[in-house]
């Protein structure tokens, strides 16, 4: 959290670091000068210059500023990680004049990190795109809204003529609001695409799959305040110190309330390690061991919880015949950890109990990121520790939104809120959207498929944001499309984000299309390349737009506007609408939507938006969030309990809620169900927010056996019950396991009586399902009985549709331990995505050109508490800036006296591909093992040691530019969802 520097001795943000400064900036400045230097002061009068007659006399406005003016309090929700911090801005006379913390938030509790108090800024930021602007001959010019839209509209059309509708790449934001995210994917639906992307694919997409593959949904379990209720924590590849530091304050209440173990594991001391009772350091990419190496010894002691396996978890047996393999020995040698402390860590974790598993990129950022993810959730199974307070698989995500944007399908594989793309889902959404199913089927490619069959593309998934540079750059024919990826429409997403930056410089460059929708330019801009075909479009942040958000506990806040959008910027829904008004399908995407004034115009209104995701959201409960009771909660914050999130039961509107109505929140909006801060929890009453594992994966499951029979081995099919036995949520009528709810279902338990005849006329055209059931009725009368919609069923430990079932350890592309790589290889190549993968002869080939020996260091990356994603938008907020302003490589005191590098001296950091290498500081520290290097992956603007400012449009440039880490990240994608390897690579450093 920030903490108010009273010395002006010490001006380094990161310890060591402050010689780092130091030296580069040559001298000590103070902030005046800083900003100076920086350019602040000359870009600030070059902005003021370039902002045309509009702004000008906005200025002029402020001139005749009323102080006595009333202020007016506005709660909108920090824009900068998934915790949901409120902010409560004071405006007068329309003008943004303070802020506070909100203090009766109970997320925040009256706290902000440096990010969030400096946030004001992202507003007022005069380094913003101020205006649409086109590149023309490799120069800048403004335009109009109109005629950006009229050109993109054309073009976009022009290469849906030639090349079809999947040429055109949709990338799209954990910054939108759910309203913006869902518009987003409806667009993508409407335009003909299933490419429609977002940050979620490089920060948790495994862990989506991984949790969703286990036990029903793809989110958190519990909650930040939930972790207060722990008397075990371990933190396993996150750093919430820094990229979540809010949330802290509920881990570390935790830890002294409580006197909670907090086991921090991780190949980095963090500063979240620097807080914990323990700290466990492992060898990069090597998680699986390391869980399993803590099972080796929770079966072998008979730890595990024998009764919680029994009723609720499939198939335990699978992995303890996995675990064996990973004797004490065997785990130190391949992770680095010793026995004893690996024994501790887990005794602790079986018997100190409740006991909760935090992760975050640390975990998800590898090519066996779904596999860790899922090794995980054993562990977590095997010890009993899901489904109740203190327990759980917290998963921190990244930004504001980032799991709204995932619920609202701003996802290659989906539809909003988890439908996924079969022809169910598209007739549930054509249902919802009161559109021709067959006109939206008419606007998506074919293409003949194999034995006489068509690919129909509206069914296949889209191209993630890790391979789209290799669907513009590779042959045609190693593309499964009609054709290559000729335009990106990009909504506020960094272009610094993933790995190859060498490769993907040379897709940018080849793209017929670039729209660049955002605050600011972005690095998609920085790295040059183009002439021509650009269009930076100036989207208005959250701040200036209202809507709603869910945090990474699932809870969903509702943003007011602060004020108006700034300049000629405008929000996403304005947007979005009259492009989609351009494109000819305005009238059928919008036909239910309430058109509101706007700052241009008519736009879609945020609440009627919402109301459109309520009608469509009963497989994930986002059906009961009504507008007025997310409102309702926002005004309410001081009623909720910090450790439960409930509001007491008082008749009031928000009576017996929990805070943010986290999904699931079953039924229509007047069931006034409470939301459900604790997934999987068999103590409360559905009626309550409890619920049971999903029975998602069916009710039975045939495995293939083999037998002695009369002394010969016979092949025998044995069935698995899959539903859960014994166990169920409080007060439910049915006493075991039961499968999800239909009409039939009903109508076999007598209880179809209950629907009304209303429900039961729109069931008939919605289809006879919980999830497809356009009334709620289903919903309804399974709840009454106690029962949970989605069924009652087991977990998975081996979760059979996954290229590994049960998670195998399989070493990094890049290790340095080559020794291993046979044993535990990565996956064959195969075609995923679209795009072939072949990492596995990447792996082969860095071994056989003995690439660990010219690059012998592990480097691994992560996050500053200072900036956030990509970091143009922070990076550009002078408050920040002024905090870090040196991209820096951390490397260990003995690797660096073997290079001969001082303490804040330039090093080059060079790659294993594309002759890649940057040039950064050096940031001297123990904070990282020998033989290890780490980055923040925050910053761009330079290219391999060459500085970019002069790309930016002129007046938009960050203050604080850097290399991107990920010029020198190499190869490498998680085989279930494309997840880049962003946690392990090598490299080689050397003084510059
Ligand atoms: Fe809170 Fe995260 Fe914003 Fe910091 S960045 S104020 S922790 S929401």
């Amino acid at each position: 959290m920030l903490i108010k520097r009273l010395s002006g001795s010490s001006r380094g943000s990161r310890g060591r670091g402050a010689p780092v400064v130091a030296t580069q900036a040559s001298a000590v400045l103070d902030r005046r000068s800083f900003l100076a230097r920086s350019g602040l002061a000359a870009g600030g009068l070059a902005g003021l210059s370039a902002l045309g007659f509009t702004s000008m006399r906005k200025a002029q406005a402020a001139a005749g500023f009323d102080a006595k003016a009333p202020v007016k309090l506005v709660k909108n929700i920090c824009t900068h990680c998934s915790v949901g911090c409120t902010v409560t801005a004071e405006v007068q006379n329309g003008v943004w004049v303070g802020q506070e913390p909100a203090w009766d938030s109970p997320i925040n509790r009256g706290t902000h990190c440096a990010k969030g108090a400096a946030i004001r800024e992202i507003v007022h930021g005069d380094r913003r795109l101020k205006y649409p602007l086109k590149l023309v001959n490799g120069e800048y010019q403004r335009i109009s809204w109109e005629q950006a839209l009229s050109e993109i509209s054309a073009k976009m059309m022009e290469i849906r003529a030639k090349s079809g509708p999947e040429s055109v790449w949709w990338l799209g934001s954990a910054k939108f609001s759910n309203e913006g995210a869902y518009l987003f994917r409806k667009m993508g639906a409407f335009w003909g695409t299933n490419s429609v992307d977002h940050q979620a694919r490089i920060c948790h997409s495994t862990t989506v799959a991984g949790v969703a593959n286990t036990w029903g949904y793809g989110a958190q379990t519990n909650s930040y305040n939930d972790i207060r209720n722990a008397k075990t924590a371990i933190i396993m590849g996150g750093n919430p110190a820094e990229a979540h530091p809010v949330s802290l304050q509920h881990v570390l209440t935790g830890k002294e309330l409580n006197r909670a173990n907090l086991i921090v594991i991780d190949p980095r001391l963090t500063r979240t390690a620097a807080h914990a009772t323990e700290y466990v350091r492992i060898r990069s990419g090597t998680d699986i061991p390391v869980i399993y190496g803590m099972l080796w010894h929770i079966f072998e002691n008979g730890w595990e919880d024998k009764k919680f396996i029994e009723q609720r978890v499939y198939a335990m047996d699978d992995v303890r015949a996995e675990v064996k393999k990973w004797d004490p020995k065997t785990v130190e040698d391949v992770t680095g950890v010793p026995g004893e402390q690996l024994k501790r860590v887990a005794e602790l974790f079986a018997k100190e109990r409740p006991s909760t598993l935090i992760w975050c990129m640390g975990a998800t950022q590898h090519t066996v990121g779904t596999a860790n993810v899922r090794a995980y959730c054993i562990l977590l199974l095997a010890t009993g520790n899901v489904g109740a307070p203190g327990t759980g698989a917290n998963i921190f995500r990244g930004h504001t939104n980032v799991q709204g944007a995932t619920d609202l399908g701003v996802d290659v594989v989906t539809l909003p809120l988890y439908y996924g793309l079969d022809d169910n889902a598209w007739k549930h959404w054509a249902r919802v959207w009161d559109v021709d199913f067959n006109w939206l089927d008419s606007r998506f490619d074919k293409k003949p498929g194999p034995n006489n069959t068509t690919i129909n593309f509206r069914t296949v998934p889209g191209i993630p944001s890790t391979r789209w540079f290799d669907a513009v750059s590779l042959p045609k024919d190693q593309v499964d499309q009609n054709d290559n990826l000729k335009a990106a429409i990009v909504f506020g997403h960094g272009g610094n984000t993933v790995p190859r930056i060498p490769e993907m410089t040379k897709g940018l460059a080849a793209l017929d299309l670039l729209v660049v929708a955002d605050p600011h330019p972005t690095n998609f801009v920085s790295l040059g390349g183009r002439k021509n075909g650009t269009y930076l479009l100036p989207i208005s942040t959250q701040l200036e737009c209202s809507g709603s958000r869910t945090a990474s506990n699932r809870s969903i806040q509702w943003g007011e506007k602060i004020v108006e959008p700034i300049f000629e910027s405008a929000n996403d829904y304005w947007v979005i609408y009259k492009l989609a008004e351009k494109l000819g399908f305005a009238d059928k995407m919008f036909k239910n939507i309430k058109m509101v004034k706007g700052k241009f115009g008519d736009e879609p209104e945020a609440e009627s938006i919402l109301r459109e995701i309520n009608r469509g959201g009963w497989s994930t409960g986002y059906c009961g969030q009504s507008p007025e009771r997310i409102k309702a909660h926002m005004a309410n914050q001081g009623k909720f309990d910090v450790r439960t999130l409930r509001s007491p039961s008082d008749g009031s509107e928000i009576s017996g809620d929990y805070y943010g109505l986290p999904w699931p929140c079953w039924g229509t909006p007047e069931m006034k169900h409470p939301g459900t801060p604790i997934l999987y929890n068999t103590n409360l009453h559905v009626k309550d927010g409890g619920g049971a594992f999903r029975a998602r994966f069916g009710v039975e499951r045939v495995v293939k056996v083999k037998v002695q029979e009369n002394g010969a081995e016979v092949e025998k099919e044995r069935k698995d019950n899959l539903l859960a036995e014994g166990s169920y949520s409080l007060g439910s009528d049915l006493k075991d396991g039961y499968p999800e709810f239909t009409l039939a279902v009903l109508q076999k338990l007598g209880w179809d009586s209950e629907l009304t005849a209303e429900e039961r006329a729109i069931i008939e055209k919605s289809g006879p399902s919980w999830s497809t059931d356009l009334s709620g009725g289903i919903q309804r009368v399974a709840i009454a009985h106690g029962c949970v919609p989605f069924g009652n069923a087991k977990a998975r430990a081996n979760a059979w549709n996954l290229p590994d079932p049960v998670p195998v350890h399989r070493e990094p592309i890049y290790t340095p331990r080559v020794d291993l790589v046979a044993k535990y290889p990565t996956r064959p190549d195969f075609k995923s995505f679209r795009v072939p993968n072949i990492g596995f002869s990447v792996q082969k080939a860095a071994v056989d050109k003995g690439i660990a020996k010219e690059f012998p260091m592990i480097l691994s990356s992560g996050r500053l508490v200072e900036y956030e994603g990509g970091g143009e938008e922070t990076r550009s907020n002078k408050w920040l800036a002024e905090l870090q302003q040196d991209m820096f490589v951390e490397i260990n005191p003995r690797d660096a006296a073997e290079r001969g590098i001082a303490e804040g001296q330039f090093v080059w950091v060079y790659g294993p591909e594309s002759s890649s290498k940057i040039r950064v500081k050096a940031l001297v520290t123990e904070r990282v093992g020998k033989g290890v290097a780490w980055m923040p992956f925050h910053f761009g603007g330079w290219y391999q040691g060459a500085d970019q400012r002069g790309n930016y449009p002129k007046g938009t440039d960050p203050i604080v530019l850097g290399e991107s880490v990920n010029t020198v990240t190499t190869y490498g994608f998680d085989p279930v969802t494309a997840m880049h390897e962003g946690k392990v690579t090598l490299c080689q450093i050397k003084a510059a």
